[in-house]
């Protein structure tokens, strides 16, 4: 093969490596929409009072339990959602760092359990 030959074959193979690249992407963005989107439909949407832990580890469904929530400064008034253990854990964090605590509870959205 030649030298140009050899140079066409390595920049096509590295095109098809970056389209199938792209294109596992694409089923990986689609595949979380759907996921997104089934949670949503099981347990309500994520950091919402009544849905999902706002957390994008944890997602805990809050239905049935105490939701703890902050300020969400992007919308005015606007609130985010948390279960108990996500609560306790930023309110340690806070503490320990010596922030002003962001977890609340208003005491409608607290559950006993
Ligand atoms: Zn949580």
């Amino acid at each position: 093969m030649s030298g140009i030959a050899r140079k066409h074959r390595t920049v096509s193979l590295k095109k098809r490596g970056q389209a199938l690249v792209r294109q596992l992407e694409e089923q990986d963005r689609r595949a979380a929409e759907e996921r997104t989107r089934q949670m949503d439909e099981l347990y309500g949407p994520k950091g919402e009072k009544g849905g999902r832990c706002n957390r994008t580890a944890c997602q805990r469904p809050l239905k049935g339990s105490s939701n703890w929530s902050m300020r969400n400064f992007m919308v005015e008034g606007g609130r985010l959602y948390y279960c108990d253990p996500c609560a306790e854990d930023f309110t340690a964090w806070d503490k320990r760092s010596g922030d002003p605590i962001r977890c609340e509870i208003i005491e409608a959205d607290r559950v006993d359990p």
